[in-house]
């Protein structure tokens, strides 16, 4: 269950968690068209709190708008102060950040006319998304029997709400069958991306990771191409097949929630040794420490509350 807290922005309100509805008619509820955003905020060493990368994910927001052709009747800097305020006043030191953008009510059928847009910010405390012990030892991972988003069906680029019935079906999937997470091909039968989570492999001291043409830009794996380049580690953008991952020494997934989690196994295939590897516990070190405001040199991307 997710953790309540006292206050929800809406329309540019904080009003009270319970108050936060939406009519059952909201366009976005029937036809999948709204655009959302994760984002976390962390507790840092010196006691501060600071949001991670907040620009980038409002920034990602706006283009999932615009992407999905819904007007936004706040601009960036609105978004960006609103996120901040729902943090500070539900008094959280950490946490996850949940911006959504919806069609309201008004017209139905498909063509949504001229229905309002809804803007809701809420938030939660929200410890590893995969569980303290995948950050740790690392998961098993299936492929799914479902595809990824074909690049002119639904709009990869983009958060939209819609496209996460893919990503729904895909994980219930894989964990009736006992599995930790689904990991997608894409239309081509190459590795894409996981339900919420970008993909990386590690072959011979090289990371390896599927290029944005199909996928999700991650701001996580943004971050962690980031440190790689920092460390001077190599790395390609470079689809790869499943087989090949099943070769690699090691892997992991990133994301907003996942943040950096190791895969131990892939399709019953032992990854490696089976847990996680130098390059990713070095890489996965690295992230914690930026999150948490230890690494000057990455300080720009922390928004302090
Ligand atoms: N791919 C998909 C489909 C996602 O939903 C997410 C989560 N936002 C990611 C990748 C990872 O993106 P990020 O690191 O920005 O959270």
């Amino acid at each position: 269950m997710v953790q309540k807290v006292e206050k929800i922005w809406m329309d540019g309100k904080l009003i009270p968690w319970e108050e936060a509805n939406v009519h059952i008619l909201t366009h976005t509820i029937h036809y999948g068209v709204g655009v959302f955003e994760g984002i976390r905020c962390y507790l840092c060493h010196d006691g501060k709190s600071a949001i991670f990368r907040l620009r980038d994910h409002i920034d990602r927001l706006f283009d999932s708008a615009h992407i999905g052709d819904i007007r936004m009747p706040f601009t960036k800097k609105e978004m960006v102060e609103a996120c901040k305020e729902t943090v500070r006043v539900n008094k959280l030191k950490e946490g996850y950040i949940r911006p959504i953008v919806l069609i309201g009510e008004g017209v139905m059928g498909v063509y949504p006319g001229d229905n309002p847009t809804r803007v809701a910010i809420t938030t939660w405390p929200w410890g590893a998304y995969l569980g303290e012990e995948a950050l740790e030892k690392g998961i098993r991972v299936k492929v799914s029997s479902y595809t990824r988003h074909h690049v002119n069906v639904m709009m990869t680029k983009a958060k939209i709400c819609g496209n996460y019935a893919n990503s729904v079906l895909a994980k219930r999937e894989v964990m009736k069958m006992g599995y930790d997470e689904a990991l997608l091909l894409d239309t081509e039968g190459y590795v894409s991306e996981a339900t919420g989570e970008n993909i990386f492999m590690v072959r011979k001291g090289t990371l390896k990771t599927p290029p944005l043409t199909s996928i999700l830009s991650g701001i996580t794996r943004d971050t962690v191409i980031q440190i790689a380049k920092s460390k001077k580690i190599p790395l390609i953008e470079e689809r790869f097949t499943r087989d090949e991952l099943y070769t690699a020494q090691e892997a992991f997934f990133t994301g907003t929630a996942a943040e950096l989690t190791p895969i131990r196994e892939v399709d019953d295939r032992k990854i490696g040794e089976g847990k996680p590897g130098p390059i990713t516990k070095e890489l996965q070190a690295a992230f914690f420490e930026i999150v948490r405001g230890k690494n000057p040199e990455f300080k720009e991307w922390l928004d302090y509350l």
